[in-house]
């Protein structure tokens, strides 16, 4: 980690504000290819992270292809999955592909990427950055911290919340629509060798035809979570609901209720980049949940968020070698959206239509099972 003191100036070809997945993967693949970047991140600003996360197949693929570090923080891939309707009467197994999701140690995960970040030697961390202004100029960005600490970079990346006050004020100003917004809750507690290890449920039509709930056994434990188009207090009724099924049915140990304080909630802005009319300001371009980039029917945002971050990527190297990198940052609007949108929307298919089918078709649950973790749309 790097300190630098108060008034030091420290100027680098990109800096990239937030190390949640998206701003982590950014300012790694751009240091691997040479160029200079800083990673500006506090913790105290952190949204409650989850201590596991799922990681789509697709996800992992794009850390293979940037040669950038998962080993050692895979902890449980999907060894089987069962689709229940939301009061547990009706089910059906649907088939995985050979490639499965799987559940990764989230802390782990950034100390690996910041530590491959470092290594590169023309990357740098600040952990302890908040970051309080940021001037846009002609040539340069500039940014400052309360301890007057200032940063200048020839791009910035934003890699904050969605609506995040700093997007704001760089111009971007994000979608007030919550249509698609999902707020989702998870619990994760130790359950020892309660259920079979690997193991997710999905409890379907939960709330509202396109909501769901989830429940996996993995080693030590049960992740619990339910992820609605509803207002927090609805999504936590729903958790409890849901809970209390599960017990009856011996899916979930009786002394659930004890871990109900730890549960988390998120806000999830699902489907809203399609809905902002931009993501680039002058010598700025928004990645990950900064720019809404989150599936709208799964709620899957790790992936959508790297994905956005590997664009931005190849938009940035090609603009830092142009006399008009202005110019070039406008490609990145046209490259996610040829490249991604298919995959953020929401499904093609009404899912309250098809609901009734997955649960007496197969062919219909697995397709069902690759869009919910594969990104195919149906
Ligand atoms: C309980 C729970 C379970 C989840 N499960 C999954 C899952 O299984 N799969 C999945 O794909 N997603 C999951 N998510 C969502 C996922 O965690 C987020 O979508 C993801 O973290 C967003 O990544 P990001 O990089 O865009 O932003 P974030 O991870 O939100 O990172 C933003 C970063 O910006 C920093 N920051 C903010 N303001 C400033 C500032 N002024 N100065 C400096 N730094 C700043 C913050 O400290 C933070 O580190 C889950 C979320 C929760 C809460």
């Amino acid at each position: 980690m790097n300190k630098h003191n108060a008034d030091e100036q420290v100027i680098v070809d990109v800096i990239v504000v937030g190390g949640g997945p998206a701003g982590l993967f950014a300012a790694t693949d751009l240091a691997h290819s040479g160029l200079s970047v800083i990673l500006l991140d506090h913790p105290r600003l952190s949204p409650r992270q989850p201590a596991r996360t799922w990681l789509s197949p697709l996800a992992m693929e794009l850390f293979q292809e940037a040669h950038l570090p998962l080993e050692g923080t895979i902890l449980q891939p999907v060894q089987d999955c069962y689709f229940f309707s939301h009061d547990l009467a009706r089910m059906i197994k649907p088939q995985l592909p050979a490639a499965r999701p799987s559940l990764i140690d989230s802390a782990g995960q950034k100390k690996k990427m910041v530590a491959a970040l470092l290594a590169t030697r023309v990357g740098q961390y600040d952990a302890e950055y908040d970051v309080q202004r940021i001037t846009l100029g002609e040539e340069q960005v500039t940014l400052l911290d309360k301890s007057r600490r200032q940063y200048r970079g020839r791009l910035l990346l934003l890699a904050t919340s969605f609506g995040h006050p700093l997007v704001q004020s760089v111009g971007l100003a994000a979608s007030q629509s919550n249509q698609h917004g999902l707020q989702s809750a998870q619990l994760e507690f130790e359950a020892p060798v309660f259920a079979e290890s690997g193991r997710m449920d999905y409890f379907l039509g939960l709330g509202n035809a396109a909501g769901f709930g989830y429940r996996l056994a993995r080693d030590g434990g049960i992740t619990l979570g339910v992820c609605v188009a509803a207002p927090p207090v609805k999504i936590q009724e729903l958790l409890q609901q849901l809970a209390d099924r599960l017990v009856q049915k011996q899916l979930l140990p009786a002394n659930w209720r004890n871990h109900l304080p730890d549960a988390k909630m998120h806000w999830s802005p699902a489907g809203l980049c399609l809905e902002m009319e931009s993501h680039i300001a002058k010598r700025t371009m928004l990645i990950g949940e900064a720019g809404g980039f989150v599936a709208a029917y799964t709620n899957e945002s790790f992936f959508p968020g790297i994905w956005s971050a590997k664009i931005a990527g190849q938009v940035i190297r090609e603009a830092l070698g142009s006399t008009h990198p202005q110019d070039k940052l406008r490609y990145y609007e046209q490259l996610w959206r040829t490249q991604m949108a298919d995959y953020l929307r929401p499904p093609h298919s009404d899912a309250q239509s098809l609901l009734p089918l997955v649960f007496g078709n197969q062919q219909i649950a697995d397709k069902l099972f690759l869009a919910m973790h594969s990104g195919i749309n149906f």
